[in-house]
């Protein structure tokens, strides 16, 4: 166990994982959440700034909602962060419907590739253990 300061309110707690706040700055921390989505999902139009005032809630923490996906805003809503790729403005998570679909073909393109010759005869499971009886 790890006691380390609340980042928050700067009290002594028992650290466990995530990000170091007490568990009472948690708790605040999710209300902060619930008030801020009741708020956007009012105001539509609302900017992160205005967001932050109105809540009285940091414009860094909004932005971490928006990449947790668990902020959304609506398609007229002025909010928008840049995909960590190639700077597109999304609206939330990480990266643009364009980089998530070239991400999902990267992976798929390694798995089917076409069969090639196998360059090597694979060797079956009974070779290993012949040599060593061998030797
Ligand atoms: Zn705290
Ligand atoms: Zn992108």
């Amino acid at each position: 166990m790890e006691v380390r300061n609340c980042r928050k309110c700067g009290r002594m707690f028992n650290y466990m994982s995530g990000t170091p706040i007490c568990a009472a700055c948690k708790e605040k921390l999710e209300e902060k959440f619930q008030e801020v989505k009741a708020f956007v999902s009012e105001n539509k139009k609302a900017t992160i700034a205005m967001i932050a005032e109105e809540c009285d809630v940091d414009a860094n923490q909004i932005r971490k909602w928006v990449r947790e996906e668990r902020l959304e805003f609506s398609a007229d809503s002025p909010i928008g962060l840049p995909c960590e790729n190639c700077g597109a403005i999304i609206r939330s998570g990480k990266y643009c419907e364009k980089c998530k679909n070239e991400m999902v073909n990267r992976f798929g393109e390694v798995l089917p590739k076409p069969k090639q010759e196998e360059p090597v005869q694979k060797k079956t499971k009974e070779s290993p253990r012949m040599r060593f009886l061998d030797n």
